[in-house]
C-alpha cells in the first residue's frame, strides 16, 4: 500500500509510480477515500528493490506492506503447520528443556559427564555444552575442539541429543560429522548472514538436525530476528527454534535486558517455536528460575538453561549463572506447572 505525502498523487506522480511497479510485474489500484487516496500494489509486493525505489520518491510518505516478507517463517505461510520434533518432544506439545554447561572444560571431562547425567535426571531433553566459545575478552578460554569428543561421549552415556554453538563455517561440518543434533547460532552471530546461509545449506533437507537461533544483543525490530531464521529456512532447512536471550542495553543489575516478554509477539508473526534462554538474559544463577518461569508464562515452548554439577568449578559462564541440578529440577517442575495452567486456560477459552 503506497501512502502519498499529499492527499493524492498528481497524474504525473501516478504515472511514475505505475511505471516502477509495472517493471516488477505489479499494478497500482487507487483506493479513493473521503479525504485522501491511497494506492494498493496489486501483485507480489515483496521485491525489496521495488519497495526501495517507491520509498525513494519524494512525494511518497511510506509503504505499508500487506504481504509478509517471510515466505517460509510467517505464521500464515505454507509451512505454518510444520512441527519440529527433537529429543523425543514435538515442540509445542510439551515443555522442551535444553540444559548443560556453558563451556565444556577439556581438562575436567568428568564434570561434564556428571552434569550430563544430572540434567537428564532433572528432566532435560537435550544436553548443551559449549565446544567453541565466543568470548568478549580475547584473553579468556576460547573453547577447544577437543571438547567435541567429550560432548559426543556425554551424549552416548546419557542418550541425550546435544546442542553446541558454531561460530564459523568450518565448525558446521565438524559438529555435524560428530553427530550434533542442534547447531546453536549465538547472539553475536545471529546477524552473520553468510553463516546463516551456510548452516541452511549444510543441513538442507535433514529433519534430524535443528538450529537454535539466539536473538542478537543488538537486534532491533522483531522482523530482524525472524528474517535471520528465514535465511536458514530459505537456504535449506526450516527447523529453526527462536531463542530470546536478553538484549542490550542491559537492565541495571542483570547481564542483559530480559526479553522473554517478546514471546507472544513472535508467536503472532511466526510459527517457529520459541525456546527462551534465561541464563544469559539475567546472568546470575539466583535470578534464573524466576526468568525461566516468566518465559513459560509468556508462552515459550521451552527453555535453554545453563547448569553444572559444581558451578564454582566450572569455566566460562558456569560459575556465575549455572544452576545446580537440584535447582534445575525444581525450576523444570515449576515451569511444567505453569505450562499446565497455560494449557488449561487455552482449553477453557476454546
Ligand atoms: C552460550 O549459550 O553460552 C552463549 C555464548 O550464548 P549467547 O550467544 O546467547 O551469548
Ligand atoms: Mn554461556
Amino acid at each position: 500500500m503506497i501512502i502519498p505525502k499529499s492527499t493524492r498523487f498528481t497524474p504525473e506522480q501516478l504515472n511514475e509510480v505505475t511505471a516502477i511497479v509495472t517493471e516488477f510485474g505489479c499494478k497500482v489500484q487507487p483506493i479513493v477515500g473521503a479525504v485522501r487516496t491511497i494506492y494498493a500494489i496489486v501483485g507480489d509486493e515483496r521485491d525489496e528493490l521495488m519497495i526501495n525505489r517507491l520509498e525513494g520518491l519524494a512525494y511518497v510518505d511510506r509503504i505499508d506492506r500487506i504481504q509478509s516478507q517471510f515466505k517460509l517463517m510467517d505464521r500464515r505461510s505454507d509451512l505454518a503447520s510444520h512441527r519440529i520434533a527433537v529429543g523425543g518432544v514435538t515442540l509445542g506439545e510439551e515443555l522442551f528443556v535444553i540444559a548443560g554447561a556453558c563451556t565444556i572444560d577439556p581438562k575436567n571431562p568428568n564434570y561434564f559427564y556428571e552434569t550430563a547425567q544430572a540434567v537428564k535426571e532433572a528432566g532435560a531433553h537435550m544436553l548443551r555444552g559449549g565446544v567453541w566459545k565466543p568470548r568478549t575478552n580475547p584473553y579468556t578460554f576460547q573453547g577447544d575442539v577437543k571438547s567435541m569428543d567429550i560432548l559426543v561421549e556425554a551424549s552416548r552415556r546419557t542418550g541425550l541429543p546435544v546442542d553446541t554453538e558454531v561460530m564459523e563455517e568450518a565448525q558446521i561440518k565438524v559438529a555435524l560429522d560428530a553427530g550434533v543434533t542442534c547447531l546453536q547460532v549465538g547472539a553475536r552471530n545471529a546477524l552473520n548472514y553468510s553463516l546463516l546461509c551456510a548452516i541452511g545449506k549444510a543441513i538442507a533437507g535433514r529433519d534430524d538436525v535443528v538450529v537454535l537461533l539466539k536473538r542478537s544483543l543488538h537486534m532491533g525490530p522483531l522482523s530482524e530476528f525472524i528474517s535471520a531464521a528465514e535465511y536458514i529456512a530459505a537456504f535449506g532447512n526450516p527447523n529453526v527454534i527462536l531463542c530470546p536471550r536478553g538484549t542490550a542495553p542491559t537492565l541495571d543489575g542483570y547481564r542483559n535486558h530480559p526479553d522473554e516478554s517478546i514471546t507472544p509477539l513472535l508467536k503472532e508473526k511466526t510459527w517457529a517455536p520459541v525456546v527462551v534462554d534465561p541464563s544469559h538474559s539475567v546472568g546470575k544463577a539466583s535470578y534464573v528460575p524466576a526468568c525461566a518461569l516468566a518465559a513459560v508464562a509468556y508462552g515459550a515452548d521451552g527453555l535453554c538453561i545453563e547448569s553444572h554439577v559444581n558451578p564454582s568449578h566450572g569455566i566460562g559462564d558456569d560459575p556465575k549463572q549455572s544452576l545446580t541440578p537440584d535447582v534445575l529440577a525444581e525450576t523444570i517442575a515449576q515451569a511444567k506447572q505453569i505450562w499446565a495452567l497455560r494449557r488449561g486456560a487455552a482449553a477453557a477459552r476454546s
